[in-house]
Order: C-alpha cells, then structure tokens, then sequence
C-alpha cells in the first residue's frame, strides 16, 4: 500500500457536508464522494464544546490539524476517512452552525464571526494521506495511527476489520445508546455503548460460549445478514440473571463475568427468594469484604468462601494467640515463632514482639480453615510472608 499525498481545503472536504444530528455521525463531504464516518468508525464523539472548540481554534490559529488519512475504495469510486473523521466532522458542523465558539469573550457562530475569519477556515489546507490496501494493511494501519489523539480500543479496532452487514447490525443494537433495552442491560453490563463496549461484552459471552475468540466470531458471522444467535445468547444471560436475582440489580452486580457465570450455573435451580435473603444477609455481614464475590459465592453453593474475602483474624484474636504462644515458647525455651524455633540460627530462641509477627492460618483459609484461635499461629514477618508466597 502506497500512500499518495494530497492537499485539499476544508471548503472542498466540507462540499456537500451533511451531519446526522440523530445518530451522531458526520456523513459526506467532497460533494458525495467522501464517506465521513464509514460505518466501522466510531461515533462522532468530540462535540463536547471542549474538543470541537479546540479544532476551530487551531484552523482560526493557523495550526495545522495534523494528518488525515483516507482509504480509497476503488470499486465504489469512494473515499472514507481513516483517520480525520473527528476533526472533520468538528469543522463541518462548525461551518454549518451546529455550535458556537468563543472569540474575545463573545459567542460566535460561523456565519456571525468576520468574513475574512470565515475564508481562514475555508481556505486551511488539509493534507491527507490517501491509501489503498487490503484488510491486512488497513489493519495495521489502524494499529499504528493514532485516532485523532484517542486510539482505536480493541472493539474499534475489530469492527474496522470485520466490517460488514453483522457488525452493522450488532451495533445498531448494542452500541446505540437510545436503545430501549440499553438500562437494564447496564445494570450488568459495565462500559460505554458508544464506545462499544457493550457489544464487546455480548460478543464475549456467545463467542466465549463457543470457545472462540470475539475475532473468530466476527469472521465467521462477518457477512451474515441476521444477529439471532448473539441477541438471543445475550438475552438468555440477561434473563437468567433477573431470575437468578430477583432483586433490583445492586451496583457490585454491574461488571461482572456474567458471561463465564451463565456457562458455569445456568443448569442449576435456585430458589430465588432464598438467594434474596442470602444476598442480603452477606451484604450486611461486615466480614465479608467483598461484595463482588456475593453472586458467585452463592452460584456455587456457598462453597468458596475466597470470593468473599472474609476479614482477616481481629485484633484480639491475634492477642490472645500471641500471649498464649508466647508463654509456653518462654517455658520451653525456644523462640516463640514455632518455624524459627525449628531451626538451627541464632533466631532458634528469639522471643519476637507482637508488633513482629503476623497472624497466620493453619488451616489455610482458603481449604476452609476458620478464622478463629484454634487455627491461628503468629509467625515472624520473615515466615509468613516465606508461607505466602508458595
Ligand atoms: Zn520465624
């Protein structure tokens, strides 16, 4: 792929500008013949009076805007912006109105700033990269290329390779933001639909299902012309949840690998009022640190108390053990550390302050040993931590 370099201004780029306001997307420019936003980029996201304003400073300015790239499409006589497509729709909708700026304390649109700022924005020169390749190269292009100053996350990136009928489609239904369904599903589903991150999740869950990679999924299904198989997998998810717990969804439930927790439990029963009251009972236990854990701990059968991880030994606990070892350590003469009074150093008899030692399981917790004195030891900060690192 041999870039070619070309230099256009904005009044040719902007010739024939058109911004869907609805779906927040800039559309075409070169009198038709340049796509602004081909349907693998992102939404229009710099029109936060921030980003925008910050375009048109730089063209008022005289700053460059940096490089722009386009693909040529040669079968269809077409250009689609690779990268520009922010800065361009920014201008665009600019020259068309869409937002004012401020120049001098004073709120100015396009049409109300002086004539000969408007040809300054006109007239700016763009210089584009034009480049022609397979979806091999644009790929890595779009790996190399920074989008606007924001890189393509992992989801852009794959819906610029495997762009097609089903990537327009699954976004059209989980990247769309007024999507009627889009609430209850962000009550599980973590991210920002327009950054794609919810379709990521739904691609996750039925690919997962299947063992495959998001990647593998999307070239299998690239040209299919229907997204049943990954609507009605992501709905079996989010119904078996709302089953599973009946209660409004708690904020630590939003996030988690619903996907792997499906797979895992779907085919078992629960009942779900018990698991209501057993939410409740470990969200209100002040042992259990994490809250996140609840839902699995309880998925599982209350089997893994790791999920939760429980409060280690209190403070008096770790007392009561401490003297008690430290008197019979003092009676038989040896250190009270039980590992270094097994060795054969100058540590063999050392009586550690509390303030040196830490409390330890015996039973490692995690093998279901309680966190109780009957199965605490104090060991020296050395041991311990010799203990936890195997
Ligand atoms: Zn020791």
């Amino acid at each position: 792929m041999k870039p070619v370099l070309e230099h256009y201004t904005v009044e040719q780029v902007l010739e024939g500008f058109v911004f869907n306001e609805l779906e927040g997307k800039g559309l075409y420019g070169l009198d038709g013949r340049l796509v602004i936003q081909p349907e693998y980029q992102r939404h229009y996201i710099y029109g936060d009076g921030r980003r925008d304003v910050a375009v048109i400073d730089s063209l008022l300015k005289s700053y460059p805007l940096g490089l722009i790239y386009f693909n040529v499409d040669r079968e269809n006589d077409r250009l689609e912006v690779l990268d520009g497509q922010q800065r361009i729709t920014s201008v665009g909708r600019f020259v068309t109105g869409k937002f004012a700026i401020k120049v001098a304390g004073k709120e100015q649109v396009f049409s109300s700033l002086p004539k000969d700022d408007q040809q300054k924005i006109l007239g700016s020169e763009l210089t584009v990269y034009e480049c022609e390749g397979t979806e091999t190269e644009i790929k890595e292009w779009f790996q190399t290329i920074n989008i606007a100053g924001v890189p393509l996350n992992k989801q852009e990136l794959l819906n610029a390779i495997y762009s097609g009928s089903f990537v327009t489609k699954a976004k059209a239904e989980y990247s769309n933001s007024n999507n009627a369904h889009m609430q209850k599903w962000q009550a599980y589903v973590k991210g920002d639909p327009k950054r794609q991150e919810v379709l990521e999740e739904s691609l996750d869950w039925v690919a997962s299902s299947q063992g495959k990679s998001i990647d593998a999924y999307l070239a299998q299904h690239r040209h299919d012309t229907d997204i049943a198989g990954l609507q009605t997998y992501f709905t079996s998810v989010i119904d078996w949840i709302g089953s599973v717990f009946i209660r409004p969804p708690d904020k630590e439930m939003r996030g988690l690998e619903w996907g792997r927790l499906y797979e895992a439990y779907h085919s078992n029963s629960y009942k779900a009022a018990e698991i209501d009251k057993a939410v409740d009972e470990l969200r209100a236990d002040e042992a259990v640190k994490s809250a996140k854990g609840i839902y699995e701990y309880l998925l599982g059968g209350a089997t893994s108390p790791r999920l939760l991880n429980i409060r280690l030994f209190e403070d008096r606990t770790k007392r009561a053990g401490y003297e008690q070892q430290t008197q019979k350590a003092k009676a038989a003469g040896v250190s009270n550390c039980p590992l270094c009074a097994l060795g054969t150093d100058n540590n063999k008899t050392r009586i550690y302050k509390q303030n040196e030692m830490d409390a330890d399981h015996v039973t490692a917790w995690s093998k279901g040993g309680s966190t109780d004195l009957a199965n605490l030891t104090m060991l020296c900060q050395t041991h311990n931590r010799a203990k936890g690192n195997r």
